[in-house]
This record gives structure tokens, sequence and C-alpha cells, in this order.
């Protein structure tokens, strides 16, 4: 018989091997990036055309390829960054395999343009299936740009198997935040079908990370900065009331690489035990810095993934670091036992004296069998009353930490004690933010906020699928600015936005024209609104068209519900009421948390220890 192994050509080898690096746009877009990022690039622009189906294309100003080197780097394992093996272990660049741009050329049509500083003529080199089609000189400025045109052109099962072109920018977009969120001092910019997404200054790391994830975020985020023997620790993370349902905003990066580690996300987790309820997740933005030599990155070929020598140490570290910079922005409640009572103390209280001790002096004169005609008693247990003092503690009482005199009671009716049970269920409103009502078996503390994105919820969802809504004309339409890219998201949900009560104009250039609104909203509140839908929109992704509507529901719900610190008077009170017990489901929130809670009549018995 004769010999049957042989070589498979290197064009062969290469689209196999490409299968590993590149699985979807968003893959090239991560490669791409990262080059420029390797090649020293201050400013890098990602342009893309169709998801990326069509064009992904990087230009850097980096330092550029010799005209050789320009040729070369579509070579499989031709690469700059390492040249031993023992140099994997002191990684300082993002690339190392030099297999991206083989793999790349080996299943699209790719274009190159390069220029090192000193050159006069660049090199422009075109590749398709791995094959140099043409290579000539050009002009062209200092840095490189490559067009990835077509990819999987020769591969349709890879081609086919792409997801819809609002997934696949969402995987784009993702690998676009995870390094832009790692080089604050890099510009970036990422237009998409020519309109821009994005544009990033230089800036510094609480900048950028606004600039990414939307101006909101600022008064989110807590600093967290550590640094040991083994680990240098900084970033961000979220505060607990603003964690989410969704574990969108999660970034763990390890010595400016974003790696996913299922362990060490468990330790920033925990840290917020005890803060959030069930099913919310915490935003982070963690950037590790660990000496190269701890960890090996080389686990896995997208290098999502990395192992660490050290990793319980680092658990510990990142767990008692996150911790403590949450206690120390006073958003962890004093649940530890073993912390120092006087901790516990009001700040205002601390530099306060307490009261002296009373004091008790006797008479050592006193005959109890003495009777004195004037009634007064020789007993002179006299307490110093110390004045002073005590007002000073009043006053510290007084401060808003601890404001008892401000509670705030708005009794629907006259407060009467004496209320039978089967009168009409009374509400009150406590501290601008909860209603109470009775109810036979007890007390029930409604939060207002949080029943009234229920009650709209429920309402949007049935509007935007049966269609009807009020809707008020405005005299004079709203002109509003949104970029090119939310345009189009408007133009999308427009149909949808529209059977909420909003109507809409023609919309040109980046300006949208708002003719109506829902009845329940003012004016005023309408850019802050859409800009918090498109937000919302933008944070997920919509695998059905119903999770959209869901989306829209809930965002809009979220926006336009009255919010806590509002006063109520008794109609509007009876009317959330009476309203969150005819929705489907009054217990919780669009967004899972609870909407109330009952205080049984037993319970409150038992206090009384009746
Ligand atoms: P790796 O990044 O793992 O080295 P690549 O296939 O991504 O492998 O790139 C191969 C080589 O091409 C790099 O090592 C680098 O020398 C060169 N190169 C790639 N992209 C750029 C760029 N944008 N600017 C300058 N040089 C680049
Ligand atoms: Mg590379």
């Amino acid at each position: 018989m004769s010999d049957i192994i042989q070589l498979l050509p290197d064009h062969v080898a290469n689209q196999i091997a490409a299968g590993e690096v590149v699985q979807r746009p968003a893959s090239v877009v991560k490669e791409l990036l990262e080059n420029a990022i390797d090649a020293d690039a201050t400013s890098i622009k990602l342009l893309i055309k169709d998801a990326g189906k069509t064009l992904i294309q990087v230009i850097d100003n980096g330092k550029g390829m010799s005209e050789t080197d320009a040729r070369f780097c579509f070579e499989r394992h031709a690469t700059s960054k390492i040249k031993t093996a023992n140099d994997l272990f002191n990684l300082q660049t993002k690339g190392f395999r030099g297999e991206a741009l083989a793999s790349i050329a080996a299943i699209a049509h790719v274009a190159l343009k390069t220029k090192q500083e000193n050159q006069e003529l660049g090199t422009h080199i075109k590749i398709e299936g791995s094959q140099i089609i043409t290579q000539e000189l050009t002009t062209t400025p200092k840095g490189t740009s490559i067009a990835v045109k077509n990819l999987f052109y020769n591969i349709p099962a890879r081609r086919n198997f792409l997801k819809s072109n609002s997934v696949e920018t969402r995987h784009i977009i993702d690998e676009f935040q995870r390094v832009a969120l790692v080089h604050p001092a890099i510009s970036f910019s990422m237009y998409h079908n020519e309109n821009e997404v994005y544009r990033l200054e230089k800036s510094n790391l609480r900048k950028r990370i606004v600039a990414v994830l939307g101006k909101k975020t600022n008064e989110k985020l807590v600093p967290i900065d550590e640094e040991t023997d083994v680990v240098t620790l900084t970033g961000f993370v979220s505060k607990p009331e603003f964690a989410k349902k969704k574990r969108g905003e999660q970034f763990f990066f390890v010595n400016n690489r974003f790696v996913k580690n299922a362990y060490l996300h468990h330790a920033i987790v925990s840290a917020f035990d005890g803060l959030l309820s069930s099913g919310y997740h915490p935003s982070y933005f963690l950037y590790l810095t660990v000496p190269t030599n701890t960890i090996d990155i080389n686990i896995h070929p997208t290098k999502t993934e990395v192992k660490f020598d050290n990793e319980k140490i680092l658990y510990a570290i990142i767990r008692s670091t996150v911790k403590h910079s949450l206690g120390q922005y006073n958003v962890a409640p004093a649940l530890d036992f073993n912390r120092d009572a006087t901790l516990d103390v009001p700040y205002d209280f601390k530099n306060k004296n307490v009261y002296k001790e009373p004091s008790i002096t006797v008479d050592s004169s006193f005959n109890p069998f003495k009777t004195d005609s004037n009634n007064t008693s020789n007993f002179n247990y006299k307490r110093e009353k110390q004045p002073q003092d005590w007002e000073s503690l009043y006053t510290a009482l007084e401060t808003p930490k601890i404001d008892i005199h401000n509670i705030e009671v708005t009794p629907t009716t006259d407060l009467n004690l004496f209320e039978s049970e089967n009168s009409v269920a009374k509400t009150y409103q406590i501290h601008r933010k909860y209603i109470v009502s009775t109810v036979k078996s007890g007390i029930l503390f409604i939060n207002q906020n949080l029943a009234h994105q229920r009650i709209l919820y429920e309402e949007y969802l049935e509007n935007i699928t049966v269609k009807e809504a009020m809707s008020q004309q405005l005299l004079f339409p709203l002109e509003i600015n949104f970029s090119k890219d939310d345009i189009k998201l408007i133009e999308e949900i427009k149909t949808d936005l529209e059977s909420t009560g909003f109507l809409f104009d023609t919309s040109k250039n980046e300006t949208i024209v708002v003719k109506g609104i829902p009845t329940t909203i003012s004016e005023s509140q309408v850019t802050m609104i859409i800009e918090e839908l498109l937000e919302d929109i933008k944070n997920e992704i919509p695998d059905s068209s119903f999770s959209q509507l869901d989306v829209m529901a809930k965002s809009l719900a979220k926006s336009l519900a009255i919010k806590n610190g509002i006063q109520l008077n008794t109609e509007e009170q009876e009317n959330i009421v009476g309203r969150l017990f005819t929705c489907k489901e009054p217990n919780h929130s669009p967004l899972g948390k609870p909407i109330f809670i009952t205080m049984e009549l037993n319970e409150i018995d038992k206090k009384f220890e009746l």
C-alpha cells in the first residue's frame, strides 16, 4: 500500500487554524485593536460595516511595519513579540502567537497599508485566502491600517452561522469596550456604517469608564485601591443600590487584559454579601496587576482565561479590599459583630462629652427620726444635671442621620386609633417613600416608586401589545439631538414607542422631532426618558422581539414611575394601592425587587409580648 500521509498546504492549515482564532467579526476586531496597541498607537479608529460582515477596518498611528515585515506578518507563527518559549513567562504585549493576521488573511480579503516614521513611502498589500494579490508602494500616514472585507467569504458554513447584525454588533462593541477600558490614555473611535458610535478622548480611568458606559455611571462608582506584594488592585465597583438584574457591566482585567475567572469573580461578588437582593449583580471594573511570571495566559486560544499561581491569596485580597471600600464609602451596613463597638457611635457623638455620671452625696447629719416641719426631705440625692451636655447630645440627635423629628406622617384622614376592622383601609405616607396601609391581618408597607413601576410596566406591556395609549400633542414640537447610531435605534423602535403615547415626526441628521408625548410625562422629562431607554436597550441583547418590548416597558416604567421623596395626597396614595393590587404580579417590581412588606398582627403582638 502506498503512503497516504501528506502535509496540508499552508492556506488549508491557516484556514483550519483560523477557526480557533476567528469565531466571528468581533474576534477580528479584538486582534486588530490589540495589534494597534502593541504597536504603541495613541489613536485608534475602528470602522465597521454590516456588523463586521462586510468590513472591519482598524487604523492606528503606531510604529508601522517595514516593507518586509508587512509581507511577513501574514505568515503563521510570525511575530515580533516573543523570541523564545521563556518569553511567554514575561509577556508585556497582548499578542504573542503570531497567528492572528495569518488566520484572518486565510478567510477574508485583507488590505494592509503601513508606514514607519522614518520611511518616505509606505507599503500597500492585498491578500486573499492567504495569497498575496498585490504589493506596492503607497503614500500613507505613519501607522497601520488593516481592512478586513467579506469575512468567511470562502467558508460559507461559517458565514451562515453568524448571528443577526444586532447580535454581532453587540459582540464587537463588547470587544471594543474591553480594550478601551484598559487604555484610557489612548483615544479611540468607532464607526458603524459611517455612523459614529464612540469617540473616546484620551483621559483617565474614571472618565473613560463614564465615557464608555454612560454619564449615569459616574455616581455609581466606588473606587478600589490596594497595593500588596503579590498584586496591585485598582478600579471601581458599583454601589450596591445600582446592582443590576443582568450581569452586564462586569469587567475584570489582569495586566491590562480582559479576563474571565469564575473564582475571582466570586471573590468580588462575595464582598457584596448581605448588600444585594438575590438575583442582583454588582457592576465592577477591576484591574489587577500581578508579576508576569505568576500567571499563565497561555491556556486558552482566545486568551480570556488565565491561570494564577496564587489564586487563593488573590481571592482573599480582592474580597477584603472590595469589602473595605464598600464600607469606607458608607454603603455597607454594620453587620459585623466582631467590630469595635465604638465605631457604632454616630459621628456627631464622637467628639461630644458624655454627660457626667450622676453624683450621689449623702447628708451625714441625716436623722430619719427627726421630723421636719417644712416636710422637706433631707435626702440629698443630687443628680447633677449638666444642661449644656444634655443640650449637645440633643443637637447631635437632631442631625439628619437619625432625624427622628422629621418622620413625615401624612395621614389620609385623621389618625383614628380605634379604627374598626371593617372600615375602608386607610393609607398614610411616611418618609415620602412608603405608603402604609392596614389590612385585616396587619400592616402593609408599600414602596411608592416600586409599586408605580409595576403598575406602569403592566400598563405599557398592554399598550404596546394592544396599541392604545393616551398622547398629548405638543404645541411646539421638541427637537432632540442624538448620535446617528441612536437615531437608527429610535427608528427601529418607533412604532413601539408610539404605542406608549410618543409621536414622532421624520428625523433628520442627528435630530428627532417629538410631536406628542404620553400624558403621564412632562416635556422636560422627554430627553432623559429616551436616553435612558436607548441605554437600557443597548445593554440588553434582545433575542426576540418580545424581549425588546419588555426592555422598553421596563425602562419606561423605571423612568416614569413616581420617585421616592415625592409627597402624595390621599387620592394618589389610594390610587397607587388600588392599582397595584389589580396588577398581575403585585409582589415584585419589573426588575424583581419586593414592592411591599407586611407586618402581621401576631408579629406586632409578639413584640408587645402579648
Ligand atoms: P502577534 O500579535 O501575536 O504577534 P499577529 O498575527 O497579530 O501576531 O501580528 C503579527 C506581527 O505583525 C506582529 O508581531 C507585529 O510585529 C506586526 N503587526 C501586526 N499588526 C500591527 C500594527 N497594527 N502595527 C505594527 N505592527 C503590526
Ligand atoms: Mg496580534
